[in-house]
């Protein structure tokens, strides 16, 4: 609770003139120790002061009873309190005026109080002068001077006044069926007459719906209607135009009697700065879906390059007439195997195949009918391996390499058996009328130290040309000199 005690510069803080004049006169009576003397005093102060005078005598029990308390006292409070204890007041009231007395009692000098007033409905602070004094047969009193220093209604005049929401209170009239004929407004502050356009002017007694130009919108007067017969408050956004703009409002409906209070708040600039985020809100997601569509064109752009770099480097690998790997990269492939084998100590093997009097076959056929021979020849060879590691190369012309990592030279005899037998054994496709039988000289390599593919490569050669002198359509192997009929 709102409380002040002051022993000094009294007349100086007290508002209402009397207290000034009640102290300087208290001063005057006082005499010697008994201070002041309260009959004389009394006397003195009752016919002029008496209406704001209360008189307050303590009890035995430390509380005070009121022996006196004054027309206009009673006139603001609502009643008179005679006889009544201060300990029946609001509780936080009494402590804080016992206390007040006991203090002026115990060193008789005057004290300046104010207090917010808890109960008293039409006052918001009270203003005292507690004067202390001596009756004749020694009993201690208090002559308390009691006015009310501010007023709600001062309040609430300076809330209306100054507050930045415009603030209106209507009150129905009914017709004789109690039907709303219509709304009249019983109260408007200054920024309500501004925000309905109607700065200056004076809006109360005037017909609500005509004043305020946001209620003559039929959405937002069938809510205040609703408000009003269902007893029900409501918060209502609108806008309205005026001067060629759009203001917008939110309206808190309030219920006050038969009527309403309608707390208006302009919140245009709100609405615009909230329209303005969400424009740059969607430009922004524009922004992102641009980048988004912009990233997803590059990532296909660049699995395109990927797709078509893994292209070229596939035909860079490869030999265009039989799809084979060409000389070159199965030279690279086959170095890698080879390193691997070294590290490993596995074993590995080299065959290098040429088909026999090839020459002849272009002569007799033509070079396309060559061309499709070796072709069905590089399919038969690819038939033949079959370890995902098996490379099978065009060395050119109708020369080829098949490198077997993993196998000894058993298991590359058993390929190259295998592969005079399919060449003994069946005709090559040429055209759909046309096939040829071929044969094909074959020369093995195996495992040799130190191991390179060269060092291989020239004894598998090696081991071709014995084939090709010695008959050709057999299998030779390098050292040790082995031979092996078709
Ligand atoms: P040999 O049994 O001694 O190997 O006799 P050969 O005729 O096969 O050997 P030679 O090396 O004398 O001839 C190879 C022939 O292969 C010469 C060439 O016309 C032919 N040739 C090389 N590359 C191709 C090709 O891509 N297509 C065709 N149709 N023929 C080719
Ligand atoms: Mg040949
Ligand atoms: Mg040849």
């Amino acid at each position: 609770m709102y409380q002040e005690v002051h022993t000094e510069n009294i007349a100086v803080r007290a508002h209402a003139p009397e207290v000034a004049e009640l102290l300087r006169r208290f001063r005057l009576s006082a005499q010697g120790e008994f201070g002041v003397s309260y009959e004389a005093f009394r006397d003195e102060v009752m016919p002029e002061f008496g209406a704001d005078l209360m008189v307050l005598a303590p009890t035995e029990d430390g509380d005070y009873v009121h022996l006196h308390y004054g027309r206009e006292i009673i006139r603001l409070v609502g009643g008179s309190r005679i006889g009544e204890r201060v300990s029946t007041m609001t509780p936080q009231v009494a402590r804080f005026t016992i206390a007040c007395c006991d203090h002026a009692l115990a060193d008789g000098m005057p004290r300046y109080t104010v207090h917010r007033a808890l109960k008293t409905v039409r006052v918001s602070l009270w203003e005292r002068l507690i004067m202390p004094a001596t009756a004749r047969d020694g009993s201690r009193l208090l002559i308390v001077f009691s006015r009310p220093l501010q007023f709600r209604e001062e309040l609430l005049t300076t809330v209306l006044d100054t507050s930045p929401a415009g603030i209106v209170a209507l009150r129905v009239v009914r017709d004789d069926e109690g039907t709303i004929e219509r709304t009249v407004i019983i109260t408007a502050n200054r920024r309500a007459a501004t925000i309905a356009g109607r700065e200056g002017e004076d809006l109360v007694d005037t017909d609500a719906q005509v004043s305020l130009p946001f209620l003559a919108d039929a959405a937002v007067w069938r809510r205040c209607l609703y408000a009003i017969e269902l007893r029900r408050p409501d918060m209502i956004e609108t806008a309205f135009a005026a001067n060629g703009q759009t203001i917008w409002l939110q309206i808190s409906v309030a219920l006050l009697g038969d009527g309403l209070v309608l707390t208006i708040t302009d919140i245009s600039d709100l609405i615009l700065a909230n329209q303005a985020l969400q424009s740059r809100a969607a430009t922004l997601a524009l922004e992102i879906g641009r980048e988004r569509a912009t990233r997803r064109a590059l990532s296909q752009e660049i699995g395109q390059r990927e797709e078509r770099e893994q292209e070229l480097r596939r035909l860079a690998e490869t030999d265009p007439l039989t799809a084979l790997l060409n000389r070159r990269s199965f030279t690279e492939k086959a170095n890698a195997e080879i390193g691997a084998a070294r590290d490993n100590g596995s074993a590995i093997a080299l065959i290098m195949v040429d088909l026999d009097h090839f020459k002849a076959v272009n002569d007799s056929y033509g070079h396309p009918a060559g061309d499709a021979v070796i072709r069905a020849f590089a399919d038969l060879l690819l038939g033949v391996v079959r370890s995902e590691r098996d490379l099978v190369g065009r060395f050119g012309g109708e020369e080829f390499a098949i490198l077997l990592p993993g196998a000894n030279l058993d298991c590359a005899m058993r390929i190259a058996l295998r592969i005079q037998n399919l060449l003994a054994g069946r005709r090559l496709p040429v055209s759909e009328t046309l096939s040829l039988q071929v044969s094909a000289s074959l020369g093995i390599a195996t495992c040799d130290h130190p191991l390179t593919f060269s060092g291989l490569v020239e004894r598998a050669d090696r081991a071709l040309y014995r084939a090709k002198n010695e008959g050709r359509g057999c299998i030779r192997i390098a050292d040790p000199d082995l031979s092996v009929a078709a």
